[in-house]
């Protein structure tokens, strides 16, 4: 049997993406191939088929439309794949021979540009590591937006750090050129914490790539190959339509607060604890902005809070402004509302992805923008006029997208109509040709009907073109020049040359008009081009007037006030009257009870607050720590007053977050955790940690307890919060002079305890466990037994935990019965094989009314 030459053309193709899916592009078709088919269609759930390919048979293959081709993509890329899309590179009807075909880019999870593809709320990261002189260089960047960011790490001293980093961003894509070693750490991290990132291993290379240019303002030669590293990567998979980075910032500037991914979804800033999402958490209730872009950006404020006074003050100055003139935010949100998301449109007509809707979406925006400076043209914060200078109007670019672009079609290239009328001449002309041949049409339908006395009318298909069809009912003697094509059942075909010379003129008026359109098109985005930069700039101080106004809105709904911002060297965080954001939003605000924080190191650095579980003592803690991050970006907080020199990191070691995926103890990564904050803590840090020691025995917990708050107290001095249900622990106090003794007030009722969440002075003298076992309702007879045994063990020596005496016999068999009732007694003992069911019937009846 001969060689098909279409699948070895497949197959040397394929040759050059092993690793990725090959969408071979067949006519409206793409198609994959062999074990590509066999994944796709799984994954898919496309129907497995076959083509004939010579020699070899039927080769399995499984295809998608390729109008409908980006969701596929799309859901094969959420699955960790990479799809490389090979086109045709010349039009078929025209090829000679076999049509020619290549890949004409790879899509990657962290270079995918489908408008609905990535989340318009977050930015979707590629990261770029690069390991030299035993110092890992990462180039981060969102292709989407054109945003990029760098920076350096020591591997032996900072790699806790930079995996904090790397965690916080959460890459969708990881290139790296590192070592083997490095590797093999990397790769454990990205599985057990950055779910599904997907990790590319380049070689190792000396040779410098060139880097784009916006890199060459960083000193460091090595973070500069980083970007050069990364173009390469970008030209491999995006060829031609490579992105543009239009900013680039360091991301370790000595001014953020530096927060772990853990500490991130502990505090539920901007993930929650169940399952990472958005619901609950401090960005849900802060983001009152209207556009993707800002909503993307005060992401980025919450998980890199400043350390910078100055420019927290800024912030807050632009916000206070806002608040004070609640008519003008109100008309800025409205204005802020009809922005698209603009930087990702830019993204896309630079990726050359753009459809005319984008570009029409563009105008739409830029007609806001000059609305939006003359709102803010009176502003007097720093921050506001200079975001306000910072935006240009783009006149010109909006003049000609104006004249360019139409309204009024569907915004898709293939329906055509989207330039609009009256913006080039020859495009008017030969559409009005293609748009005259339906009148022209109809006219010659008339003139045929009454020249041969025949009732027929004009058809099209595509493959025999234009026809009159003349159906048997109507069936007489068609003129000579009548040329019969096809027989139907009722009907015959014919044509004539007026109606074949018509045909052609009409076939390529519209595939002019399609033509000419598109190339229009074309040179409207390439006049757009080299304006870029410039609205990606309008575009990001966009986004920081939107993160603003979301904050005076935040702060004007919730009542929220402004802190005051200290030097960092001044040491203190005073809080009157605070109260947890998110809580006091599930509570309704109504039953929250706001409480009073002092912490400075003179003589409050570490708070140990006792009080039942229950009481509410994490809640105080993260609290604290959320109030702190929210003054540290700028915000106005839930108190009535506050003051905070900057912390310049956060750390929590909350909840027992078992490690199962490892199988690791809970008491393993509890311990490996406080090492961890033990490392890095310093002074300047905010440490919660919620009953450490608990995942052991009781001795040995306290134990550790009490010597890592002395570490603390003697090593660190960061402020620490220390919350421990052993009331035993308040002793510590009385060794420092700045460990200070808190406890949550709790009204005992006889059995009962109320839980009046005041946190006030002084330590709880019991554990009130007994209490809050009664409050979860276990059985009275079990809480009376546990009495019993508290009781033996306060009145023993104090020494250790002697096993209590055995219960009573009487105790055995009446009070410590667990769930005993009569009913259950009876129905133990009752056998019910030897009853009828009219019997059965009636104890069933007779217990229910018992019961
Ligand atoms: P603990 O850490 O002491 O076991 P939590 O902080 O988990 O207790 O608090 C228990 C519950 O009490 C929380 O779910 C919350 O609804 C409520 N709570 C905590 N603090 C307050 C408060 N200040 N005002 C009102 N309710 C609160």
């Amino acid at each position: 049997m001969a060689k098909t030459p279409l699948m070895d053309q497949y197959k040397e193709i394929k040759e050059g993406y092993k690793d990725c899916l090959l969408f071979y592009r067949l006519g409206d078709f793409y198609e994959l191939f062999y074990d590509d088919a066999y994944t796709a269609s799984h994954e898919l759930e496309l129907t497995l088929t076959g083509k004939n390919a010579g020699a070899e048979g039927r080769v399995p293959m499984c295809g998608v439309p390729y109008h409908a081709a980006e969701v596929y993509i799309y859901r094969l890329i959420q699955k960790g794949y990479k799809v490389a899309i090979c086109e045709q590179l010349e039009d078929p009807k025209k090829a000679k021979g076999l049509v020619k075909r290549d890949v004409i880019r790879v899509i990657t999870p962290g270079t995918i540009l489908f408008e609905n593809a990535i989340a318009d709320k977050s930015n979707n990261y590629l990261a770029c590591l690069l390991e030299k002189d035993k110092k890992i260089h990462m180039v981060l960047c969102d292709i989407s937006t054109g945003e990029s960011w760098w920076g350096i790490w020591n591997l032996k001293k900072e790699q806790d750090d930079f995996l904090d980093v790397l965690s916080v961003y959460n890459p969708a894509e990881l290139v790296c050129g590192v070592s083997d070693d490095f590797y093999r750490q990397l790769t454990s991290f990205c599985s057990s914490r950055l779910g599904s990132c997907l990790v590319t291993r380049m070689p190792e290379t000396d040779e410098t790539c060139k880097a784009p240019s916006i890199a060459e303002s960083i000193e460091d030669e090595n973070v500069r190959m980083a970007f050069g590293y990364l173009a390469d990567y970008l030209q491999n998979v995006m060829r031609d339509n490579l992105p543009e980075f239009h900013s680039v910032q360091p991301i370790r500037e000595d001014h953020t607060l530096i927060l772990s991914d853990q500490c991130i979804r502990n505090l539920e800033i901007t993930r929650n604890m169940r399952d990472g999402g958005r619901r609950g958490t401090l960005l849900e209730l802060l983001d009152h902005t209207h556009t993707a872009m800002g909503a993307r950006l005060l992401r980025r404020w919450l998980e890199r809070p400043l350390v910078d006074v100055n420019g927290i003050i800024l912030r807050q100055d632009g916000i206070e402004e806002l608040t004070n003139h609640a008519m003008e935010l109100t008309q800025l949100e409205e204005l802020l509302s009809q922005v698209f998301d603009f930087e990702r449109i830019l993204g896309r007509i630079e990726a050359n992805v753009t459809s005319p809707k984008d570009l029409l979406a563009l105008k739409a925006t830029l007609k806001i923008v000059p609305q939006i400076k003359n709102l803010l043209a009176s502003s007097s914060s720093v921050i506001l006029k200079k975001l306000n200078g910072q935006m240009k109007v783009h006149e010109a670019v909006f003049d000609l997208l104006d004249r360019a672009m139409n309204e009024n079609g569907t915004g898709n290239i293939k329906d055509g109509k989207y330039i609009k009328k009256g913006f080039s001449e020859e495009l008017d002309e030969i559409r009005s040709l293609s748009e005259d041949s339906q009148e022209y049409i109809a006219k010659l339908e008339e003139e045929e009907k009454e020249k041969t006395g025949i009732k027929l009318k004009i058809g099209f298909n595509n493959v025999f073109g234009y026809y009159f069809e003349i159906s048997n009912a109507n069936k007489i003697p068609v003129p000579e020049y009548y040329v019969r094509k096809q027989t139907l059942v009722n009907a015959e075909r014919y044509i004539t040359p007026e109606l074949k010379e018509f045909e052609a003129k009409a076939l390529s008026a519209k595939e002019k008009t399609e033509e000419l359109e598109l190339k229009i098109y074309q040179m409207v985005k390439a006049e757009i081009r080299p304006e870029i930069p410039d609205m990606q700039r309008t575009a990001s101080a966009l986004a920081g007037i939107d993160c603003i106004a979301s904050l005076a809105r935040a702060a004007l709904k919730d009542r929220y006030v402004r802190p005051q911002i200290l030097p960092q060297k001044e040491g203190r965080i005073s809080i009157s009257d605070g109260r947890h954001p998110m809580v006091e939003h599930a509570l309704n605000h109504e039953m929250f009870v706001p409480n009073d924080t002092e912490l400075n190191h003179d003589n409050q650095e570490i708070l140990v607050i006792t009080g039942p579980n229950m009481a509410g003592k994490s809640t105080y803690m993260r609290q604290v720590a959320v109030l702190t991050i929210m003054a540290q970006i700028g915000s106005f907080i839930p108190a009535k007053s506050g003051m905070f020199s900057p912390v310049d990191r956060i750390f929590t070691r909350i909840g027992a977050t078992d490690d199962i995926s490892t199988g690791q103890s809970t008491f393993m990564v509890e311990m490996q955790e406080v090492s961890y904050i033990l490392r890095n803590a310093t002074r300047n840090s905010l440490i919660l940690l919620d009953e450490i020691g608990r995942g052991t025995s009781t001795y040995d917990g306290m134990s550790i307890a009490r010597a890592v708050v002395e570490y603390i107290d003697q090593k660190i001095h960061g402020f620490t919060l220390f919350a421990t249900h052993y009331h035993e622990l308040s002793d510590m106090a009385d060794g420092s002079s700045k460990i200070k003794n808190y406890t949550v007030t709790v009204k005992e009722r006889g059995k009962d305890v109320m839980f009046l969440r005041r946190i006030v002075p002084g330590c709880a003298d019991r554990s009130y466990g007994i209490h809050v076992a009664r409050l979860a309702g276990l059985p009275e007879s079990l809480l009376k037994r546990a009495d019993d045994i508290l009781e033996g063990l306060e009145g023993s020596d104090g020494k250790g935990y002697h096993a209590p005496s055995a219960p009573s016999n009487e105790a055995r068999e009446t009070g410590f019965d667990l769930f005993a009732s009569p009913i259950i007694n009876e129905l133990a003992d009752l056998d019910v094989m030897s009853k009828t069911p009219i019997e059965a019937m009636e104890i069933l009846f007779r217990l229910s009314k018992e019961a």
